[in-house]
């Protein structure tokens, strides 16, 4: 069987089924099969209603009356049904369900699921399931207890559209062919025909036991996929070939002493790792992660300096104007005085044509940009080194494109830095061909940040005074907010109304905002006051997320926290604490509701690494890679927390990556493996 066909080629899928499964995202056979249940349960046998006694019951019947009424000024509709079985009847209630009304006229069989209780003075069915008899052939035939899966609906498909469907196609299942390549390094439970018995458990199973073992096999096939991708993307990088680095230790020496300050420990290490990749005839891929604050900027410089004496020209590639131009600036700086032609290139540069003429003709050495770069008329005469900043933030298919601009034949080098770690567990699996330097020690002198999360409703006493006391000391402040207009439909504060609020409460401080759908030039004005200090609270959207360095900002203040990932959180948290100053962040969350578990463990810790694993586990890592991976990567059955499939994942994927004969072999594994690798690889 061909689990790439066409759901129609299916013996029981018909034109209208197949369209209907299109509309919900399903095309082919494998895209149906691999619609798992979303969880299962035990149907009880229904009982005759003059049987019943109190608790959980399931009865089989029709409805003889249904009526709707509406209390509560309306907003709560309360359906009653009278059910009868032909040995009594009861009376059954559901709440804010009115359809149910319409659906139970119909006098056909249904069986109720529920709880049957007294309340207030009468016995009632409160809120059961109701499903109609016909479909449900476990019923109908009365059996004992059975053990069924549920499916979760999908764009029109009812859960029971699903269980016909796939019920229908039951002995189709044994022609499913075998996906994992049984070599000798697969775990003992791989074996000829363990998928196609896998997924028939998955959806047929009687017991738990037996689903729970066969999501458990495909839970191994998600894990193996994902990993033997990363380990031939491995392989690929390995064929490339660059322009190695030459070290220059002059130069470097020139550079450091330039430095206002010394390079902490882990800053070297980090620069001397890079260093070795860099004079391999090989690309380097590299993911250069340091908490925000730590420092990764002058690293970048260090690298950069070193590849630009052995005359290659460099990219770096930052997310936003604001940051690519205060990337600019320092670098500018710092590498100007060095002899390095440093040229800025983001949407609102006003001569582009000059400064792409430049890039051509190799005048600029380091070109820093947004996606303005990756446009296809920015030609380079030698690109040999590629810096992305905050990488989380780009497609992949952007730094693809960026990767091309090198010479004929030739890869540049990769080194991408983030703030937001990538944790241990999905290094081993999604970025397996990545080699990883780590900044954990930040910069002496600098104290952790204070974090509190409160209420709205303390922003007087919590807040303010705090407010007040720093503006006092000569400190600036930032304020995020979700929004950037009010809108009728929106809880969140506005950027526009924060700022409104904030200036009459303060009324001597400076206050302004900022917001991504401004101006780049505005943008880039309001930064460059808040930097010299010309604004005192920056009232601002998300756009100061990365990478943007006041040091003497020392409170960030963030609405709606609750509104945001963790990992988004701590970047925010990281615009301050960059200077000497003790530095503070008031997480505020809206309504009643006190702060949540999330948001507690930012009060307690600082540590990016551990808050990107507490985040992963809560979210899932399409929340963390969001732009990176569009969610494709989300494993729908497998865990990132299952280390022990993913390590005997990792030994059967190796093996099988060294092995090209063994993938000519497994056709539909190299389909799905080809897919995973696009959106997997950091070249
Ligand atoms: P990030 O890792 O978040 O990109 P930056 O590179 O922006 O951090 O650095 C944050 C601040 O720390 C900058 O002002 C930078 O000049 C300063 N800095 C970097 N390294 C050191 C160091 N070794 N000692 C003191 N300050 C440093
Ligand atoms: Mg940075």
């Amino acid at each position: 069987m061909d689990m790439d066909a066409e759901v129609i080629t299916l013996p029981h899928i018909g034109e209208k089924t197949a369209a209907a499964l299109e509309r919900a995202g399903i095309f082919t056979v494998r895209d149906l099969f691999y619609y798992l249940p979303r969880t299962y349960e035990t149907y009880q046998a229904p009982t005759k209603i003059a049987e019943i006694l109190p608790g959980k019951i399931t009865v089989r019947g029709s409805v003889s009356s249904v009526n709707t009424r509406y209390a509560r000024r309306r907003r709560l509709a309360i359906t009653e049904a009278i059910i009868s079985d032909g040995s009594d009847s009861i009376r059954a209630v559901w709440f804010n369900q009115p359809y149910r009304g319409k659906q139970l006229q119909d006098k056909r069989e249904y069986i109720f699921s529920g709880n049957y209780e007294l309340k207030n003075g009468r016995y009632q069915l409160t809120a059961p399931q109701v499903r109609l008899a016909q479909d449900e052939p476990e019923y109908v035939a009365d059996n004992a207890s059975s053990f069924q899966p549920v499916y979760s609906a999908k764009n029109g498909l009812k859960p029971q559209d699903f269980k016909k469907l796939l019920n229908a196609e039951r002995p189709i299942f044994a022609e499913i062919p075998d996906l994992l390549p049984l070599s000798t390094q697969k775990p003992s439970f791989v074996k000829t025909g363990t998928r196609k018995d896998a997924l028939f458990e998955a959806h047929f199973a009687q017991n738990q036991k037996a689903a729970d073992k066969a999501r458990n096999y495909l839970a191994y096939e998600e894990l193996f996929e994902l990993i033997l991708a990363a380990r031939l993307n491995q392989k690929d990088t390995q064929k490339l070939r660059s322009t190695p680095v030459l070290y220059n230790d002059q130069k470097m020496h020139e550079l450091l002493n330039s430095l206002p300050f010394a390079l902490t420990d882990a800053q070297k290490l980090a620069i001397w790792d890079i260093i070795k990749d860099l004079g391999k005839p090989n690309p380097m891929n590299r993911l250069l992660q340091g908490d925000v604050g730590a420092g990764k900027t002058v690293v970048a410089a260090a690298v950069a300096f070193q590849a630009i004496q052995s005359g290659l020209q460099v990219a770096l590639l930052a997310p936003t104007a604001v940051l690519a131009t205060q990337h600019a600036e320092s670098l500018q700086a710092l590498l100007g005085p060095l002899g390095v032609g440093v040229g800025l290139l983001v949407g609102a540069t006003k001569n582009k044509a000059t400064i792409k003429t430049k890039i051509k003709q190799g005048e600029v050495d380091l070109v820093i940009g947004t996606h303005a770069i990756i446009t296809d008329d920015t030609k380079f005469k030698n690109l040999g080194f590629c810096i992305i900043d905050e990488q989380h933030r780009f497609g992949v298919n952007q730094r693809q494109k960026l990767l091309l601009k090198s010479p004929d034949g030739l890869a540049p080098h990769l080194l991408s830095m983030t703030a937001t770690p990538i944790p241990r567990s999905l290094q081993l699996t999604i970025f397996g061909d990545l080699a990883i330097s780590t900044i954990k020690q930040l910069p002496k002198g600098r104290q952790p940040i204070k974090t509190t999360a409160i209420q709205e409703i303390h922003l007087q006493d919590k807040l303010y005074p705090k407010v007040k006391e720093e503006l006092n000391a000569g400190r600036q402040i930032y304020w995020i907010c979700k929004s950037i207009e009010d809108m009728p439909s929106q809880e969140t504060i506005s950027v526009k109304r924060q700022a409104t609020k904030l200036q009459e409460i303060f009324k001597s401080a400076k206050v302004a905002y900022l917001h991504g759908r401004m101006k780049p030039a505005e943008k880039d004005e309001i930064m460059a006051k808040f930097a010299s200090h010309d604004i005192d609270i920056l009232v601002s959207t998300t756009v100061v997320e990365v990478g943007v360095n006041v040091p003497n900002a020392s409170l960030i203040v963030i609405m709606d926290a609750e509104k945001y990932g963790l990992a988004q959180l701590h970047q925010l948290r990281g615009r301050v604490g960059r200077g000497q100053h003790q530095s503070y962040c008031f997480l505020v969350v809206t309504g009643e509701e006190p702060p949540s578990r999330r948001l507690r463990e930012l009060e307690k810790s600082t540590d990016g690494f551990h808050l990107a694993e507490v985040d992963l586990k809560m979210r899932g890592p399409g929340e963390i890679y969001g732009n990176l991976q569009h969610g494709a990567l989300d494993l729908r059955i497998a865990s990132l927390s299952d280390t022990h499939l993913i390590s005997m994942a990792q030994k059967h994927a190796t093996e099988v990556a060294d092995n090209p004969e063994v993938m000519l072999k497994y056709r539909e594994l190299s389909h799905v493996i080809q897919k995973y690798q696009q959106l997997t690889t950091l070249n």
